[in-house]
């Protein structure tokens, strides 16, 4: 088939890969005009990516993702290891606390890998384009699609779109059409100009922004001993250490979109005071062991949304498939953006192998795999959110962290409070104690599992209350960092 993809981002060349691979002709249309820098060196210096901003930001990269591309495409993990990009296994994020670690079966398929989203995509978009199948339009934004109505089921059928290339209008004919134009994805209106009923959305804020900047390790200096990717959570402020590839590594701190007074971590002076202020991130920061090498870039209007493009089943359109971030976007904390927009293609690719030529099969299989795939991790994220938006909010009127999350002694338990008590006096210590719980924590983490596995697990669930039992024999837990009045004191004297 010849196939058009909307968008040169990571899903448009995740689909590309599969695509090609199986004997499509794939022809990319990006956006962006500039073309793909000599090296990721290079490109990390200089490349225009203005079409996907979040390339300036640290992404992690799941062993879902690793697992898939040892299976579908060795040589990708391979051209990325050559690019410096670093396997991070499961025994190298462990906590310091375990001294109990034995490995166990199955460890191995727990392994991340570390890199610069700008070297994952410049390997990514080198690799594609080795294949003779694949053909690359820069500088072409498309504006629409074009259609005939098919006779038969009545609906739109898709042949290709219409778009702006340097300038000119011209069409381009496909006999299937892909949009991986991401998060900012104009399909729904493209879909109703053609005369579809409306997309069935389901959006809601993150309610967060986003800032990171990225360093370089001075020469001759490691990082901090034991470190993978480091997170973790102070209600009013979540933060991040990213080890990256050929030395750099980034750190982003994210906070509540109506808390003006941390809005100052938008500002280098401040973002590197709260980043000193965190034990964790302190390390790595050390003027003897790393230095700034970007500015500190920002990113909001960050949604959960999730669209539907099949409808009382049936497909709103035939030909046409919405893929990663513009079918399904989730808050970027949770690193899973790339590895299910992976997840996504593959799965598209297996509905056009068991479908062949039968565009409304394609779309009902390529349908059921989304709601099994993707939609639970939407789903996840969203709920999470609502929960990180009710303490940050909690935190901001004054209330304590641990007023946010205890159950009162003597009062009647709410489930929800209950719930927060677990988490926090349960599944916390677990977690710094019991490789048992660490393990099924990281398969959930890295996508192996769906994400209620892990308190659907009799097991876990049992170490989860042990843990949650012992809490009054038990220090609290050391919280990563100080409360929010001392951090917005600090913020407001860096500024
Ligand atoms: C701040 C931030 C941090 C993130 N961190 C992580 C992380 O740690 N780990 C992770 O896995 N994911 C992360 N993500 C998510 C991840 O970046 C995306 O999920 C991933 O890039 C897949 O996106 P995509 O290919 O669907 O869209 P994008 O990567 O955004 O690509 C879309 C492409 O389409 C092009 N385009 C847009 N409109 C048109 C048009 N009309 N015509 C032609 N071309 C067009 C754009 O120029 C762009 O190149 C993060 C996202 C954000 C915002």
């Amino acid at each position: 088939m010849r196939v058009v993809v909307i968008g040169g981002g990571v899903a448009g060349l995740a689909v590309a890969l599969s695509l090609s691979r199986a004997g499509h002709a794939v022809q990319i249309l990006e956006r962006d005009a500039t073309p793909l820098p000599p090296s990721p060196v290079e490109a990390f210096e200089r490349w225009e990516r203005n079409g996907a901003p979040q390339v300036w930001h640290s992404h992690a990269f799941l062993a879902r993702l690793r697992n898939g591309l040892l299976a579908r495409a060795p040589d990708v993990l391979e051209a990325l290891h050559a690019q410096g990009a670093n396997d991070l296994h499961f025994r190298d994020y462990l906590p310091p606390t375990l001294v109990d670690r034995p490995p166990a079966p199955g460890d191995d398929e727990l392994t991340l890998f570390a890199c610069r989203r700008i070297t994952f995509e410049w390997v990514l978009r080198q690799r594609v384009l080795a294949n003779p199948d694949v053909s690359w339009l820069g500088g072409a934004a498309v504006e629409g699609l074009v259609a005939a109505r098919d006779t038969a089921p009545g609906m739109p059928r898709v042949s290709g779109v219409r778009a702006r290339v340097e300038g000119r209008p011209r069409t381009i004919e496909a006999d299937l059409v892909v949009d991986a134009s991401g998060r900012r994805s104009r399909l729904p209106r493209w879909l109703v100009e053609l005369g579809t009923p409306e997309v069935e959305t389901e959006e809601e804020e993150c309610g967060i922004f986003y800032c990171s900047r990225f360093y370089r390790l001075r020469p001759g200096a490691l990082a901090p001993a034991g470190q993978g990717v480091v997170g973790a959570d102070l209600g009013y402020m979540k933060f991040g250490i990213f080890p990256g590839d050929s030395g750099i590594f980034s750190i982003t701190l994210a906070a509540a979109l109506d808390d003006d007074p941390l809005r100052a971590i938008l500002h280098e002076g401040p973002f590197e005071a709260a980043a000193r202020a965190l034990p964790a991130t302190r390390e790595w920061i050390e003027p003897a062991r790393s230095e700034p090498v970007t500015k500190v870039r920002a990113m909001a209007k960050l949604v959960n949304r999730r669209r539907r493009f099949v409808r009382d089943g049936e497909p709103l359109a035939l030909g046409v498939f919405a893929l990663g971030d513009a079918a399904i976007c989730s808050n970027p904390l949770y690193g899973r953006g790339c590895a299910l927009a992976f997840v996504h293609a593959w799965e598209f690719a297996d509905a056009l192998r068991g479908h062949a030529g039968d565009l409304r099969g394609i779309a009902l299989a390529f349908d059921e795999a989304t709601r099994r795939e993707i939609e639970p991790w939407y789903r996840a994220a969203r709920d999470q959110d609502r929960e990180s938006r009710a303490i940050s909010a909690a935190q901001a009127r004054g209330e304590s962290i641990s007023d946010a999350l205890s159950t009162q002694p003597g009062q009647p338990v709410d489930p929800k409070s209950f719930l927060r008590s677990v988490f926090r006096d349960g599944l916390l210590p677990a977690l710094r104690s019991d490789i048992q719980v660490v393990r099924a924590f990281m398969r959930a983490f890295n996508l192996l599992v769906p994400p209620d596995a892990l308190m659907k697990d009799p097991d876990v669930v049992s170490r989860v209350l042990a843990a949650w039992r012992e809490r009054d024999q038990r220090a609290p837990v050391e919280m990563p960092g100080p409360e929010r009045s001392e951090m917005v004191e600090l913020l407001q004297r860096a500024a």
